[in-house]
């Protein structure tokens, strides 16, 4: 069964040819767009919606959440509100109430938190393990997101966990934990930071996974200066993501790559750091993706259109460049560009409708819900 989306006051696109369209239509066709461009020369369809000229967009492409998680941590962020720094540690607090926690009560937070994305208009999902952090609860957080989200990474290398020295560790997340988890997830990560993994333990843990054919992703220069972008782009990771400390090398390394640099900043905003310098990135050529972050500690959000009003408000890119990279770029960011974040004939039908008129509106109207429907793999999510 076909459908016209028709009466679609701007129609953003993400394909090079098609651009932005005004008085457009859409037609889809099971999973997939079949049909994109002026409303005048649509074709006929087995049934249509008349959208009244609101706007339309690819749904939210969300490449870096931490979802399989349990607990609270209202009392730290309360407390960083109040004045104290953020510090990766506070990640234990999160590992502990995993471990405890059943399968059953993981998984209805996965799908709390996915249904609330979906129904702001993310239609695309990645998360992370990364809260279990030893071979057993890093298999079962792997198995379990892997049945709720589109993609699914090995994050054992988020902290070394109390216990243990970080040498060590490393020899266990490359060993059995990696064993146990690479038949269940398409990527592997680490998180290179003070505090977390140096540079040659992310080397390590990254390489482990590139042998045992796991696509690979970098949390790097979130909280300082590092090594993170470098070796990510040496190691030709899809993505490198936070990049808020970046140096003029680090930009160029980017630009001149095929890693995706990943923007969080509502976890910048949640940690009380500096946005980073997403025009200099752009301005130098690299690819630039913003993604939300979802996880308890450092950026409790699903809220994709809100990263795209910071993005704007606070980071000075443009509109189109913010909405550009929450769709195309964290589709770029997952290797998939030409699958999901754009709309076009072919692309997966995964559709967001704003109740306003056009995605200038995401930025100009911040704070307001603006979905008004969500079609995810050409099924009415919304
Ligand atoms: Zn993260």
């Amino acid at each position: 069964m076909s459908l016209l989306l028709t009466g679609i006051g701007e129609l953003t696109t993400n394909d090079d040819e098609l651009g932005t369209v005004t008085d457009a239509a859409l037609v889809i066709d099971g999973a997939s767009v079949v049909w994109a461009g002026p409303a005048a020369s649509a074709p006929p369809a087995d049934s249509a919606v008349d959208l009244e000229g609101r706007a339309v967009l690819p749904g939210w492409v969300d490449s870096h959440t931490h979802l399989v998680f349990a607990g609270d941590r209202t009392t730290e962020f309360a407390a960083r509100m109040a004045g104290q720094p953020y510090r990766a540690g506070g990640i234990a607090v999160t590992v502990g109430a995993t471990r405890a926690a059943s399968d059953d009560e993981l998984t209805a937070v996965v799908r709390r938190h996915v249904a609330e994305a979906v129904s702001q208009g993310t239609t695309y999902i990645e998360t992370k393990t990364g809260y279990g952090l030893d071979v057993p609860n890093e298999l079962r957080s792997a198995v379990l997101a892997s049945a709720e989200v589109d993609e699914v990474t090995f994050l054992g290398a988020h902290l070394v966990p109390q216990g243990w020295d970080a040498d060590s560790y490393v020899d266990l997340v490359c060993g059995d934990m990696l064993d146990a988890v690479a038949p269940h997830v398409r990527w592997i990560d680490v998180f290179c930071e003070t505090g977390a993994f140096d540079g040659q333990q992310s080397r390590a843990v990254l390489t482990a996974g590139a042998k045992h054919g796991l696509g690979l992703r970098v949390h790097g220069n979130q909280l300082d200066y590092g090594p993170g972008v470098r070796i990510a782009v040496e190691l030709n990771a899809a993505s490198v993501d936070h990049c808020t400390y970046l140096t003029k090398s680090d930009i160029d390394d980017l630009a001149s790559s095929e890693t995706v640099a990943t923007l969080l900043p509502a976890c910048d905003l949640s940690t009380r750091q500096p946005l980073p310098d997403a025009q200099s990135l752009l301005n130098a050529g690299a690819t630039v993706a913003l993604a939300s972050n979802c996880n308890p500690g450092s950026s409790y959000t699903t809220s994709m259109a809100f990263c795209v009003a910071t993005a704007v408000l606070q980071m000075r890119m443009s509109v189109s460049e913010a909405v550009r990279a929450a769709t195309w770029g964290g589709a770029r960011a997952l290797r998939r560009e030409n699958e999901i974040g754009i709309l076009r004939p072919g692309s997966r039908a995964d559709i967001h409708v704003l109740d306003a008129p056009s995605i200038t509106h995401l930025a100009y109207r911040p704070g307001v819900p603006l979905t008004y429907a969500v079609w995810r793999k050409g099924e009415r999510a919304r």
